[in-house]
Parts: structure tokens; sequence; C-alpha cells
């Protein structure tokens, strides 16, 4: 039998997870079938924070960057507004701030509750893109 196993990312709260069929790991399906109502904001929450993601990582990104060119594209044609603003000379320092600060927070969020508080505590502010 192989050692290795097959791993995905929770799509709630974003930990790396072996994949047994479930989009989701074991804690955050626990707490979605303890309370779908929380599961409905851990669904949210993590479609807030791929697009603070995404935000953060196309300002980060270079557009001379080949490779990562159509991740740009596909950024500025989800996020036109957002993307426009992160280009003003005026203000986009204060944009790329607002998102940053954004996905630490909504990070935090989601590893308080599927990690507990001090895992939470510990990772933040985790910025990695
Ligand atoms: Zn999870």
């Amino acid at each position: 039998m192989s050692d290795i196993q097959p791993k995905c990312r929770c799509e709630f709260c974003g930990a790396w997870t072996v994949n047994v069929g479930w989009k989701i790991c074991d804690r955050c399906r626990e707490i979605e079938e303890g309370s779908p109502a929380i599961g409905d904001m851990l669904r949210a929450l993590s479609e807030m924070r791929e697009k603070y993601l995404d935000l953060v990582w196309y300002a980060r990104s270079s557009p001379r960057d080949r490779d990562a060119a159509r991740r740009r594209a596909a950024v500025k044609t989800v996020y036109p507004q957002e993307v426009a603003e992160l280009s003003n000379p005026v203000s986009g320092d204060f944009h790329y701030g607002f998102h940053s600060g954004v996905l630490a927070g909504l990070r935090f969020v989601a590893a308080a509750m599927t990690e507990g508080v001090e895992a939470a505590k510990a990772k933040f502010a985790d910025l990695n893109t």
C-alpha cells in the first residue's frame, strides 16, 4: 500500500486534509452537520477569503511575470473595480492594506472556528498567498 495519500484543501477552512471524497475536512463537516447555519457562514467566509486572497495575490504579482498572466487576467475579469482601485497611484496602497487586513481577519475567524482560538492566534496574521 502506498504511503502517498491524496490531499486537498478544505473548501471551508483551507486546511490541508486527506481527501476521502469530501470537499471539506472532517472538523468542518462535523460543524456543518451540527449547525447548518454555521455551515452556511463557513461557506460565506470561504468565498470571501478566496476573493481577498486573489486580490492580495494580484497586488503582489508582477505584470511582467508571464506565468502569472493568466491568473492576473482572471482576477481582473472577476474583480474589475477592485483591480482598478489597486492600480490607483494615490489610493492603491490603502486598498492593498485593506485587502490584506480582510484576508488576515477572515483566516483568523475560520481558524478559530475550526481549529480553536489558540491555533488561530498562533497563525495570525497569515498573509501567505
Ligand atoms: Zn475544514
